[in-house]
């Protein structure tokens, strides 16, 4: 039985990562749908390649545009059309990669459906956590962590007691400007925070890499995963990214996950789990002398991470406004109105300012990230003077 999957972020970086695996495990694998903004070209090959019957072009331009490359496929459309593909009846795993939080409703829709998840998409858990999960739980689908942190996280734990697990470790390159000075700091550039020193992804998890942003995001995923207190999340910096987090057990006994820094590593464990899936990439060379070290954060340096655990730990709307501050801080330094060391300011302002508390509903969760990215917003012009 070949498990078959949709695919939304076909054409993005982990879209790339989840093709190798599927080619590497072609007994195992079947893309059924895929799905792209604008890149109508990219996904007009992978379609020819894959034989996908079930294509969707978001962005509705592009769709005007491509559909005729399209000759074998079912389309779909735009907004509406990414809801359709996610929710066919003839596919078991949704692989949510798309960048930002458009495929909330898609991914919860696909979880009443039964559907399995396979999450890279971490905005949509940071935001909608406490829906998503419950919903999961309700009908018995496995949320499969492609993150390569939660996904060292689910192999470490894998067998254990949950009684048994003291706190999980979330490993994290430090990003680019690991080693700048706060002087240094000041005059980034967008191109600048592009370049990552281990991986290579796309523009908004690249930037957030720069400023912690994406580990803080990764914490927060990590609680709704594993169901943990923020207490119990603890962020290491590992300049390798060869160990790609831990566990550490009451015993005081720590595991490890370890592979190079590929996304197919835990893309692969994650389609074909409970089974291990074909090589793709060589595993760790010990061969040569390999030096893996360690050292604690600098909340200081990095205020976004510090950000998140408060976040966290206030709870309710609070890990939605922190996603939506930083979308917005984030597109913002892009489009080169604000400064790098902008961005943890209109994440940090907008926190101090908006309504939080619990809600009861996907509409009223929408409605506050709807608001955190208006005052965002009214930061960013304040910032600009
Ligand atoms: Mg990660």
């Amino acid at each position: 039985m070949k498990r078959k999957i949709v695919l939304l972020g076909a054409t993005g970086s982990i879209g790339d990562s989840t093709l190798k695996v599927v080619r590497a495990n072609p007994d195992r694998l079947e893309i059924v749908g895929i799905a792209a903004n604008k890149n109508w070209k990219k996904l007009a090959a992978i379609a020819e390649e894959f034989n996908v019957p079930n294509v969707c072009i978001s962005d509705e331009a592009a769709f005007d545009e491509g559909r005729g490359a399209f000759k074998n496929a079912k389309m779909f459309r735009g907004a509406e059309g990414l809801l359709e593909i996610s929710t066919l009846p003839q596919f078991d795993t949704l692989v949510a990669a798309v960048v930002g939080t458009q495929a909330l409703i898609p991914t919860i829709s696909a979880i009443k459906l039964g559907k399995d998840i396979a999450l890279a998409n971490k905005e949509i858990l940071v935001m909608a956590g406490k829906f998503m999960m419950a919903e999961a739980k309700k009908r018995g689908v496995k949320m499969l962590p492609l993150d390569s942190e939660h996904n060292a996280v689910f192999q470490c734990v894998r067998g254990e007691r949950k009684q048994d697990i003291q706190n999980l470790i979330i490993t994290a390159s430090g990003g680019m400007f690991r080693d700048y000075t706060y002087e240094q700091m000041k005059s980034i550039k967008p191109a600048d925070a592009m370049r990552h020193p281990n991986w290579d992804m796309g523009v908004k998890v690249t930037i957030d890499s720069s400023t912690l942003a994406n580990k803080g995001l990764e914490v927060i995923e990590a609680k709704w995963l594993f169901d943990v207190s923020p207490d119990d999340i603890e962020v290491v910096v590992h300049r390798q990214s060869i160990v790609h987090s831990m566990v550490r057990f009451k015993d005081g006994s720590v595991l490890a996950h370890m592979a190079p820094p590929s996304m197919t590593f835990p893309i692969e464990h994650s389609l074909l789990y409970p089974e291990r899936g074909n090589p793709i990439l060589p595993s760790v060379d010990f061969s040569k002398p390999l030096a893996l070290d360690f050292a604690p954060p600098d909340t200081n340096r990095f205020p976004c991470l510090k950000h998140a655990f408060a976040a966290l730990r206030e709870g309710g709307t609070a890990t939605a406004a922190f996603n939506a501050s930083n979308e917005v801080a984030v597109a913002n330094f892009v489009a080169g109105k604000i400064a790098w060391l902008d961005i943890p300011t209109v994440v940090g302002k907008t926190l101090e300012s908006v309504e939080n508390g619990e809600v009861g509903s996907i509409e009223e969760l929408l409605e506050r990230d709807r608001l955190a990215r208006i005052r965002a917003g009214e930061i960013v012009e304040k910032l600009r003077g």
